[in-house]
């Protein structure tokens, strides 16, 4: 990627030789493996057998998860929030590994309305839960910096799946998230 970073900062009209510029595309190369790190991850290495067994039934929600990802359109950031509920049926996921499936799933490039899916899909396939509900709040970077420039659009996007699609469990998580 070094290499392709310094073609790119050559394109845009950049002096690659000027000081500050010398050690750039080792260190774009070096940012963007971190960012798409997803990629080298698996489901079974991130849950690492953090599953417990429990006879509660109510609902599990993690909230206000920060989340960082790339718009698959402009290789821009995305910047927000994630929210996650499921109904256990005997299995709970261990408290942070809610979290790290967001973040698996975050740093690959994504759309905001594929990411929901995939982490809500995932939880589900894990926790054999009785359903499963993603929400995601994000801010655009391609939205704000180019394009239609504007700053304070949030964008929405919601997977629910199994029991979630009732309209009396969603309606309890989303009073439980605000
Ligand atoms: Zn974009």
């Amino acid at each position: 990627m070094k290499d392709l970073f310094a073609q790119i900062i050559q394109q845009m009209g950049e002096d690659l030789e000027r000081p500050g510029l010398v050690d750039t595309p080792q260190r774009a190369a070096k940012a963007y493996q971190y960012l798409t790190k997803g990629y080298a991850q698996t489901v079974e290495e991130v849950v690492n057998g953090a599953l417990f067994p429990s006879s509660s039934e109510d609902m599990v929600i993690v909230k206000d998860i920060e989340l960082y990802s790339m718009c698959e359109h402009h290789m821009l950031p995305f910047i927000g929030k994630a929210h996650v509920g499921y109904l256990p049926q005997g299995k709970v996921l261990g408290l942070s590994k809610v979290a790290r499936i967001v973040d698996m799933y975050s740093r690959r490039l994504q759309i905001q309305e594929e990411l929901s899916s995939q982490i809500a899909n995932t939880i589900m396939d894990v926790t054999e839960a009785a359903g499963v509900a993603v929400i995601i709040e994000a801010k655009h970077l391609c939205m704000m910096m180019r394009g239609v420039e504007k700053q304070n659009s949030l964008m929405r996007t919601s997977c629910m799946l199994g029991q979630f699609r009732e309209e009396a469990t969603r309606m309890e998580f989303l009073s439980l998230i605000k």
